[in-house]
């Protein structure tokens, strides 16, 4: 591909990764970004596999139905030629489609999973996306059809709500301004999301306004640091132009730096020399290589206590379900896990079977007399899963165990034996790279068994862990012992954070 041509992601996140593109087309995406390509990739592959090749049984002979598959991203010479005459020849599911087209100066493409062909012989693009395109609520009505029956089935209403992704709309919105280039428009588009099945339909003249302001938006002449630089693929040719300008976005990423940068600060430097508090601490703690910080209005630093204390950690796949639930109760390592595909009786019952084991725990120490706590490290996660599967699943019994109903969750989760230890540490603590648990256990002494393991590789081995030969296995104790290492790095913090945190030094003798 023409590394000019602009596609929708150039248009959302960090736009200097456009113009680094222009300077440096040879730097090879990272690993997890191969990765991440390749799982899109299979799941792109299995949607097109879920598609008709022809018409039903009971579509009627008069019903005509020609599905053509093109290279798509694969085929960056003829693939538009190729979609223009897919068009002319009036098929009905065009897959792999592209096309491009020039607006504000800028010649951009676009990679269309599916073209369907409408009974007014207009088409609609259809996307795969990552995200979840839509959400069941019976006050909406969306139209939606079954992705084995797209071409040959009119949509049907459903009780869901859209939910919007800027980068899907941008792709949707590309596609329809070509579509109108060649009069073959039909002002609506479609995403399948998550659930592979459906597609869910949409008007696309709402995305224009958004994606014409996109384009004419220009592109920044320097870097500056935001979140995506850690996964970036230019962040070694970035860096070295951040650190010669001292840019304040090393300290305080994105937008953090916008009330400086106003008042006329924009290195760290001067971040440093402005005597700000903990923001100048912060900078100067960034220029000395110190982690972490023990916040100004702090006082002296404690942490969480109870008697009996479980640390818990979860892992998910995307938004597909919860696979694990791990606990640490001090001694042992206790880890639920279910191997099978999500979002069916599977999870529900390994759910099932760690709440049962964690309220039995609870129940046990309150027999005992003697107080409970259940702790996580940023409890977002764990949160949503609790009440998704719940929400799912509530109600539902495995022998003697049962999955808790949403009330039950939602008791626990306010509950005082419930407890965020991130909340804990954000409370007395700052690092210039943040407060996350990879920054500060190392700081309390805990070093992880699988180095440089993130997010990113247990997506990646989680599909690794779904086949049972050896492969499989050893993916799986990868998954587990990752995930008691997180517990055991949460009781490790919880320890240290009730010693003082020793060794922390103070904001104010920066
Ligand atoms: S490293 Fe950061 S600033 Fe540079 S292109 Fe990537 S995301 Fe943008």
């Amino acid at each position: 591909m023409d590394p000019r041509q602009v596609t929708a992601s150039d248009l959302v996140g960090c736009r200097y990764r456009y113009v680094q593109r222009q300077h440096f087309p040879d730097v090879p995406p990272t690993d997890s970004s191969v990765a991440r390509r390749q799982r899109a990739d299979a799941e792109l592959q299995a949607m097109l596999a879920l598609l008709p090749t022809r018409r039903g049984l009971g579509d009627g002979r008069r019903k005509l139905f020609l599905r053509v598959d093109l290279p798509g991203a694969d085929d960056p010479d003829d693939a538009e030629l190729s979609t223009l005459a897919a068009i002319a020849a009036d098929a009905t599911l065009i897959t792999g489609a592209v096309f491009t087209g020039s607006d504000a100066g800028h010649r951009w493409r676009v990679v269309v999973d599916v073209l369907v062909r409408r009974e007014d012989g207009n088409y609609a693009p259809v996307i795969v996306s990552n995200h979840r395109v839509a959400r069941p609520d019976k006050h909406s009505v969306m139209q939606a059809v079954a992705t084995n029956r797209l071409g040959l089935s009119r949509p049907l209403e459903v009780g869901y709500r859209p939910r919007h992704h800027v980068v899907d709309g941008y792709r949707l919105g590309l596609a329809a301004r070509a579509l109108a280039e060649i009069g073959r428009d039909s002002g609506r588009g479609g995403a399948i999301g998550q659930d592979r099945t459906t597609v869910f339909l949409t008007d696309t003249a709402g995305f224009q306004p958004a994606l014409t302001a996109a384009l004419e938006a220009g592109w920044p002449i320097v870097a500056r640091r935001v979140k995506e630089c850690a996964t970036c693929r230019f962040w070694s040719r970035c860096e070295p132009e951040l650190v010669a300008a001292d840019d304040i976005s090393l300290v305080l990423p994105g937008d953090k730096a916008r009330d400086f940068r106003q008042g006329g600060i924009t290195t760290v430097t001067g971040l440093i020399d402005a005597r700000a508090g903990e923001p100048s601490a912060l900078a100067a703690a960034w220029r000395s290589g110190t982690p972490l910080l023990r916040r100004l209005a702090a006082g002296a630093v404690t942490g969480p206590h109870a008697d009996v204390e479980i640390d818990v950690d979860m892992e998910a796949y995307l938004d597909h379900g919860a696979y694990l639930w791990g606990a640490f109760d001090g001694a042992d390592y206790h880890g639920f896990a279910t191997w099978e595909g999500l979002g069916g009786a599977a999870e529900a019952e390994n759910f099932a079977r760690f709440w049962d084991w964690l309220m039995t725990r609870r129940a046990d120490t309150h027999a005992a007399g003697l107080t409970f706590a259940a702790y996580c490290y940023s409890a977002n996660g764990e949160n949503h899963w609790f009440r998704s599967t719940a929400t799912r699943f509530g109600g539902r019994r495995f022998g003697r165990v049962v999955v808790p109903e949403l009330d039950e969750v939602d008791a626990f989760i306010a509950s005082d034996e419930w407890r965020d230890v991130f909340v804990w540490v954000r409370r007395h603590l700052i690092g210039p790279h943040g407060v996350g648990l990879k920054i500060v256990a190392p700081e309390a002494g805990y070093t992880w068994a699988d180095e440089g393991f993130d997010g990113e590789d247990s997506v990646h081995t989680w599909r690794r862990a779904q086949a049972a030969d050896e492969t499989g296995m050893r993916a799986r104790a990868t998954l587990l012992r990752y995930n008691e290492d997180d517990t055991r790095a949460t009781a490790a913090v919880r320890a240290w954070l009730r010693d003082g945190a020793p060794g922390v030094p103070s904001a104010e003798d920066f």
